[in-house]
């Protein structure tokens, strides 16, 4: 097998920082847990792919959880309308679900609910207590369901919850296989550190340019893209709510790292196929970008 390892001969051609309020800077929204429009970190897990720390095994995560002993106020993140309980829930626990206008938050695992459906809420309303999921843990799963309010509507809850962005999630070209050089296997990975966790896409393109040549203004023989949200909308299936619980959908391989709140950064390996490569490999030039809910980007190029 020939392949290119280009860790450390990648370099970091430009990353933006916006340094953006919190959304909920006005006191309309408010975490889940501790009504604070600073943020709750450190979540034990974010949304997206993960693998779980229990069982090793793939899923999507549609929510982020907040690991809370059981009986903690939950409140409501802003001002809605009730419109779903549920006694007992697969997951386990109760769940309530509020109607916000243009969107729906989801609260998960709960050992009680205080409200009824068709209740008015106002933000930091003790609307619920957390409890704990099947497998004993005591958190609270959380989510954002937009426009909809199906599983596959769930979008990133940092969309919504104020937190302090720090600036773009660090990125690195790992390995290029050019086993096949038109058609190059190449891994790409995100790092996020604990307290940010708010990746909302990657991607990667390649480019027949020699060495040093700049890739920003050259057309890419092939590009493909990874969005969470995006991938969340097209593989949950409306009719079955089934889990997306295969990390590999249309030759993009999601391999994430173990991840829980006492780990400093959450890492995941993609890897991408399906790209366009050259025959000479000194000629084929790797361009990867990620992104954060924010909308500050990373972009890093192969030499
Ligand atoms: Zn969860």
């Amino acid at each position: 097998m020939s392949s290119l390892w280009l860790r450390g001969s990648w370099v970091l051609v430009c990353s933006s920082a916006l340094f953006l309020a919190g959304c909920g800077a006005d006191g309309s929204v408010v975490w889940p847990v501790s009504a604070e429009t600073g943020g709750d970190f450190p979540l034990s897990s974010t949304f997206g792919p993960r693998v779980r720390t229990d069982d090793d095994v793939y899923d999507f995560h549609r929510g982020i959880d907040i690991a809370v002993p059981e009986g903690t106020d939950v409140h409501a993140i802003a001002a809605g309308r009730v419109t779903e309980v549920q006694e007992n829930t697969s997951a386990g626990g109760m769940m309530v679900k509020v109607d916000h206008g243009d969107y729906y938050s989801t609260y998960i695992h709960c050992s009680s609910v205080e409200v009824d459906v068709g209740d008015s809420v106002d933000p930091g309303d003790v609307i619920a207590l957390s409890g704990k999921a099947t497998n004993g843990f005591a958190h609270l799963h959380f989510e954002i369901r937009k426009p909809g309010d199906d599983r596959k509507d769930c979008v990133h809850p940092l969309d919504v919850l104020p937190y302090a962005d720090k600036g773009a999630p660090t990125l690195e070209i790992g390995k290029v296989d050019m086993t096949n050089p038109l058609e190059p296997r190449i891994t790409i990975t995100t790092r996020v550190p604990a307290g940010e966790l708010d990746l909302r896409s990657v991607s990667v393109a390649t480019f027949e340019a020699d060495a040093g040549a700049v890739l920003s203004g050259l057309r890419p023989l092939s590009e493909r893209v990874y969005d969470i949200e995006a991938w969340n909308r097209a593989y949950t299936a409306p009719a079955s709510d089934a889990v997306v619980d295969d990390p590999n959908h249309e030759g993009i391989l999601v391999r994430p790292q173990k991840y829980n709140n006492t780990m400093s950064a959450s890492e995941i390996d993609f890897t991408f196929t399906g790209l366009v490569g050259t025959v000479t490999s000194g000629l084929l030039r790797v361009r990867a970008v990620a992104t954060d809910v924010r909308g500050n980007e990373i972009a890093v190029e192969s030499q």
